[in-house]
Protein backbone atom coordinates (compact mmCIF):
# COMPACT_ATOMS: atom_id res chain seq x y z
CA UNK A 1 0.00 0.00 0.00
CA UNK A 2 1.31 3.44 -0.70
CA UNK A 3 1.99 5.39 1.99
CA UNK A 4 -0.02 8.44 1.16
CA UNK A 5 -3.01 6.24 1.26
CA UNK A 6 -5.15 7.55 4.18
CA UNK A 7 -6.17 5.63 6.78
CA UNK A 8 -9.94 6.66 6.86
CA UNK A 9 -10.98 8.53 3.94
CA UNK A 10 -15.07 9.91 3.80
CA UNK A 11 -16.37 11.52 0.14
CA UNK A 12 -19.77 13.39 0.29
CA UNK A 13 -21.58 11.74 2.88
CA UNK A 14 -24.89 12.79 3.71
CA UNK A 15 -27.33 11.74 6.39
CA UNK A 16 -31.10 13.30 6.05
CA UNK A 17 -33.74 13.39 8.88
CA UNK A 18 -36.78 14.37 7.79
CA UNK A 19 -35.84 15.59 4.72
CA UNK A 20 -33.35 17.90 6.03
CA UNK A 21 -29.66 17.29 5.19
CA UNK A 22 -27.86 17.37 8.87
CA UNK A 23 -24.75 16.01 7.12
CA UNK A 24 -24.44 17.36 4.16
CA UNK A 25 -21.40 16.29 1.94
CA UNK A 26 -19.05 16.18 4.28
CA UNK A 27 -15.15 14.53 2.78
CA UNK A 28 -12.29 14.02 4.72
CA UNK A 29 -8.92 12.08 5.01
CA UNK A 30 -6.87 11.13 8.17
CA UNK A 31 -3.37 9.33 7.96
CA UNK A 32 -2.12 7.34 10.06
CA UNK A 33 -1.43 8.88 13.15
CA UNK A 34 -2.82 11.70 12.35
CA UNK A 35 -5.54 13.75 14.86
CA UNK A 36 -8.12 15.54 12.94
CA UNK A 37 -10.76 17.36 15.50
CA UNK A 38 -14.57 17.86 14.35
CA UNK A 39 -15.42 20.89 15.87
CA UNK A 40 -18.57 22.92 15.66
CA UNK A 41 -21.42 24.31 18.18
CA UNK A 42 -24.31 21.74 19.20
CA UNK A 43 -26.54 20.02 16.72
CA UNK A 44 -24.16 20.56 13.64
CA UNK A 45 -23.80 16.92 12.72
CA UNK A 46 -20.45 15.94 14.44
CA UNK A 47 -22.08 12.96 15.73
CA UNK A 48 -23.98 12.05 13.49
CA UNK A 49 -21.05 12.04 10.82
CA UNK A 50 -18.91 10.02 13.79
CA UNK A 51 -22.05 6.86 13.73
CA UNK A 52 -21.93 6.51 9.99
CA UNK A 53 -17.97 5.68 10.11
CA UNK A 54 -18.85 3.73 13.13
CA UNK A 55 -21.41 1.82 11.35
CA UNK A 56 -23.96 2.30 13.40
CA UNK A 57 -26.06 4.82 11.06
CA UNK A 58 -26.46 4.40 7.45
CA UNK A 59 -25.44 7.87 5.52
CA UNK A 60 -27.83 8.47 2.39
CA UNK A 61 -25.15 8.82 0.11
CA UNK A 62 -21.23 9.10 -0.60
CA UNK A 63 -18.75 6.36 0.69
CA UNK A 64 -16.16 5.48 3.42
CA UNK A 65 -12.97 3.98 2.89
CA UNK A 66 -10.44 2.49 5.09
CA UNK A 67 -7.03 2.22 4.11
CA UNK A 68 -8.01 2.52 0.58
CA UNK A 69 -10.51 -0.45 0.50
CA UNK A 70 -14.41 0.25 0.72
CA UNK A 71 -16.47 -0.34 3.67
CA UNK A 72 -19.28 1.33 3.41
CA UNK A 73 -21.78 2.92 0.44
CA UNK A 74 -25.07 2.70 -0.47
CA UNK A 75 -24.93 -0.93 -1.33
CA UNK A 76 -21.69 -2.86 -0.05
CA UNK A 77 -20.87 -1.88 4.18
CA UNK A 78 -19.04 -4.00 6.17
CA UNK A 79 -20.34 -4.38 9.46
CA UNK A 80 -19.36 -2.17 12.90
CA UNK A 81 -17.72 -4.96 14.18
CA UNK A 82 -15.40 -5.94 11.53
CA UNK A 83 -14.56 -2.16 10.70
CA UNK A 84 -11.52 -2.25 13.27
CA UNK A 85 -12.80 0.96 14.95
CA UNK A 86 -12.33 1.79 18.20
CA UNK A 87 -14.76 3.86 20.03
CA UNK A 88 -14.63 6.20 22.98
CA UNK A 89 -17.80 8.34 23.79
CA UNK A 90 -18.48 10.66 27.27
CA UNK A 91 -21.72 7.97 27.92
CA UNK A 92 -19.80 4.59 26.90
CA UNK A 93 -19.25 3.79 30.48
CA UNK A 94 -17.11 0.56 31.18
CA UNK A 95 -19.61 -2.56 32.14
CA UNK A 96 -19.79 -2.17 36.44
CA UNK A 97 -19.52 -6.19 36.83
CA UNK A 98 -16.45 -6.67 35.20
CA UNK A 99 -13.19 -6.25 36.64
CA UNK A 100 -10.84 -3.77 35.23
CA UNK A 101 -9.16 -6.83 33.38
CA UNK A 102 -12.28 -8.01 31.73
CA UNK A 103 -13.55 -4.57 30.41
CA UNK A 104 -10.29 -3.92 28.96
CA UNK A 105 -10.03 -7.57 27.31
CA UNK A 106 -13.58 -7.49 26.40
CA UNK A 107 -13.66 -7.14 22.76
CA UNK A 108 -10.31 -9.48 22.53
CA UNK A 109 -10.02 -12.76 20.76
CA UNK A 110 -7.43 -15.37 21.44
CA UNK A 111 -6.17 -17.41 24.14
CA UNK A 112 -6.28 -16.90 27.78
CA UNK A 113 -2.73 -15.92 27.86
CA UNK A 114 -2.47 -13.70 24.84
CA UNK A 115 -5.47 -11.79 26.08
CA UNK A 116 -3.96 -11.35 29.44
CA UNK A 117 -0.51 -10.32 28.27
CA UNK A 118 -2.48 -7.55 25.96
CA UNK A 119 -4.60 -6.36 28.33
CA UNK A 120 -1.44 -5.65 31.42
CA UNK A 121 0.61 -4.30 28.25
CA UNK A 122 -2.20 -1.78 27.40
CA UNK A 123 -2.70 -1.45 31.56
CA UNK A 124 1.04 -0.65 31.98
CA UNK A 125 0.41 2.22 29.32
CA UNK A 126 -2.06 3.62 30.87
CA UNK A 127 -0.71 3.37 34.62
CA UNK A 128 -3.06 1.27 35.84
CA UNK A 129 -1.49 -2.12 36.19
CA UNK A 130 -2.01 -1.63 39.82
CA UNK A 131 -5.50 -1.51 39.32
CA UNK A 132 -6.34 -4.43 37.14
CA UNK A 133 -8.03 -6.88 39.59
CA UNK A 134 -9.59 -3.64 40.87
CA UNK A 135 -13.85 -3.02 39.61
CA UNK A 136 -14.75 0.56 37.55
CA UNK A 137 -16.88 1.91 41.07
CA UNK A 138 -13.13 1.99 42.98
CA UNK A 139 -11.65 4.03 40.26
CA UNK A 140 -11.63 8.06 40.01
CA UNK A 141 -13.29 9.49 36.90
CA UNK A 142 -10.21 10.35 35.22
CA UNK A 143 -8.84 6.87 35.58
CA UNK A 144 -11.81 5.19 34.31
CA UNK A 145 -11.54 7.27 31.71
CA UNK A 146 -8.35 6.12 30.88
CA UNK A 147 -9.18 2.36 31.51
CA UNK A 148 -11.92 3.14 28.55
CA UNK A 149 -8.93 4.05 26.47
CA UNK A 150 -7.61 0.64 27.00
CA UNK A 151 -10.20 -1.33 25.84
CA UNK A 152 -10.48 0.93 22.85
CA UNK A 153 -7.07 0.27 22.12
CA UNK A 154 -6.94 -3.24 22.95
CA UNK A 155 -8.19 -4.72 20.01
CA UNK A 156 -5.43 -2.66 18.12
CA UNK A 157 -8.02 -0.26 15.94
CA UNK A 158 -6.95 1.25 13.30
CA UNK A 159 -9.08 3.86 13.80
CA UNK A 160 -10.12 5.69 16.56
CA UNK A 161 -13.65 7.36 16.91
CA UNK A 162 -14.07 10.25 20.11
CA UNK A 163 -16.88 11.89 21.37
CA UNK A 164 -16.45 14.48 23.34
CA UNK A 165 -14.33 12.02 25.76
CA UNK A 166 -13.32 14.41 28.03
CA UNK A 167 -16.74 16.34 28.87
CA UNK A 168 -17.58 14.52 31.90
CA UNK A 169 -14.20 15.26 33.40
CA UNK A 170 -13.11 17.47 36.13
CA UNK A 171 -10.98 20.39 34.50
CA UNK A 172 -8.60 20.08 36.47
CA UNK A 173 -8.16 16.53 35.23
CA UNK A 174 -8.59 17.00 31.29
CA UNK A 175 -5.69 18.62 30.25
CA UNK A 176 -3.39 16.04 31.98
CA UNK A 177 -5.97 13.17 30.58
CA UNK A 178 -5.84 14.92 27.16
CA UNK A 179 -2.05 15.25 27.02
CA UNK A 180 -1.67 11.86 27.92
CA UNK A 181 -4.41 10.34 25.86
CA UNK A 182 -2.66 11.87 22.70
CA UNK A 183 0.56 10.36 23.60
CA UNK A 184 -0.60 7.19 23.60
CA UNK A 185 -2.69 7.21 20.37
CA UNK A 186 0.30 8.77 18.25
CA UNK A 187 2.69 5.56 19.57
CA UNK A 188 -0.10 3.50 18.69
CA UNK A 189 -0.13 5.26 14.82
CA UNK A 190 -3.80 5.31 15.17
CA UNK A 191 -5.67 7.71 12.94
CA UNK A 192 -8.00 9.75 15.61
CA UNK A 193 -11.32 11.39 14.79
CA UNK A 194 -11.87 13.75 17.75
CA UNK A 195 -15.35 15.59 18.07
CA UNK A 196 -15.72 18.51 20.12
CA UNK A 197 -17.73 21.56 20.38
CA UNK A 198 -14.72 23.32 22.57
CA UNK A 199 -12.16 25.52 20.46
CA UNK A 200 -9.46 24.78 23.75
CA UNK A 201 -9.82 21.26 23.04
CA UNK A 202 -9.13 21.13 19.77
CA UNK A 203 -6.64 23.47 19.84
CA UNK A 204 -4.93 21.45 22.29
CA UNK A 205 -5.26 18.03 20.08
CA UNK A 206 -5.65 18.36 16.83
CA UNK A 207 -3.11 17.89 14.07
CA UNK A 208 -6.02 19.31 11.76
CA UNK A 209 -9.75 21.01 12.48
CA UNK A 210 -12.53 20.26 10.60
CA UNK A 211 -15.06 23.37 11.63
CA UNK A 212 -18.43 22.25 10.81
CA UNK A 213 -21.61 23.78 10.43
CA UNK A 214 -25.33 23.21 9.68
CA UNK A 215 -23.85 19.96 8.36
CA UNK A 216 -21.26 21.23 6.67
CA UNK A 217 -17.61 21.57 6.48
CA UNK A 218 -16.81 24.95 6.68
CA UNK A 219 -13.06 25.27 7.11
CA UNK A 220 -10.40 22.98 7.58
CA UNK A 221 -6.05 23.30 8.28
CA UNK A 222 -3.71 23.46 10.86
CA UNK A 223 -5.26 24.83 14.49
CA UNK A 224 -3.20 27.85 14.13
CA UNK A 225 -4.86 28.95 10.77
CA UNK A 226 -7.76 27.86 11.49
CA UNK A 227 -8.01 30.49 14.90
CA UNK A 228 -5.79 33.24 13.51
CA UNK A 229 -7.19 32.86 9.82
CA UNK A 230 -11.01 32.04 10.56
CA UNK A 231 -13.04 32.34 7.10
CA UNK A 232 -15.99 34.00 8.14
CA UNK A 233 -17.60 36.14 11.11
CA UNK A 234 -19.11 32.89 12.37
CA UNK A 235 -16.41 31.38 12.40
CA UNK A 236 -14.43 34.07 14.64
CA UNK A 237 -17.91 34.23 16.63
CA UNK A 238 -17.27 30.67 17.06
CA UNK A 239 -14.07 30.50 18.62
CA UNK A 240 -14.61 33.62 20.72
CA UNK A 241 -18.24 32.45 22.42
CA UNK A 242 -16.75 29.09 23.47
CA UNK A 243 -13.53 30.68 25.01
P1 LIG B 1 -23.83 17.16 17.24
O1 LIG B 1 -23.15 15.86 17.61
O2 LIG B 1 -22.98 18.06 16.41
O3 LIG B 1 -24.33 17.87 18.45
P2 LIG B 1 -25.80 15.44 16.00
O4 LIG B 1 -25.08 14.74 14.92
O5 LIG B 1 -26.06 14.66 17.24
O6 LIG B 1 -25.10 16.82 16.33
O7 LIG B 1 -27.22 15.92 15.45
C1 LIG B 1 -27.36 16.72 14.31
C2 LIG B 1 -28.81 16.99 14.05
O8 LIG B 1 -29.47 15.79 13.67
C3 LIG B 1 -29.56 17.49 15.27
O9 LIG B 1 -30.46 18.49 14.84
C4 LIG B 1 -30.29 16.28 15.77
O10 LIG B 1 -31.46 16.63 16.44
C5 LIG B 1 -30.58 15.53 14.49
N1 LIG B 1 -30.69 14.07 14.70
C6 LIG B 1 -29.69 13.26 15.11
N2 LIG B 1 -30.11 11.98 15.17
C7 LIG B 1 -31.40 11.98 14.77
C8 LIG B 1 -32.41 10.96 14.59
N3 LIG B 1 -32.14 9.69 14.83
N4 LIG B 1 -33.63 11.37 14.15
C9 LIG B 1 -33.90 12.65 13.88
N5 LIG B 1 -33.01 13.67 14.02
C10 LIG B 1 -31.78 13.34 14.45
MG1 LIG C 1 -22.81 15.08 19.55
Amino acid sequence: MPSDTPRLEIRNLVRRFDGRAVVDDVSLKIMPGQVTCLLGPSGCGKSTTLRMIAGVEMQDSGTIHVDGALICDTIFRVPPERREIGLMFQDFALFPHLSVADNVGYGLRGNKASKRARVEELLERVDLKRFIDGYPHQLSGGEQQRVALARALAPRPRIMLMDEPFSGLDNRLRDGIRDETLSILKEEDTAVLLVTHEPDEAMRMADEIALMRDGKIVQQGAPYNVYTRPLDRAAVAFFSDAN
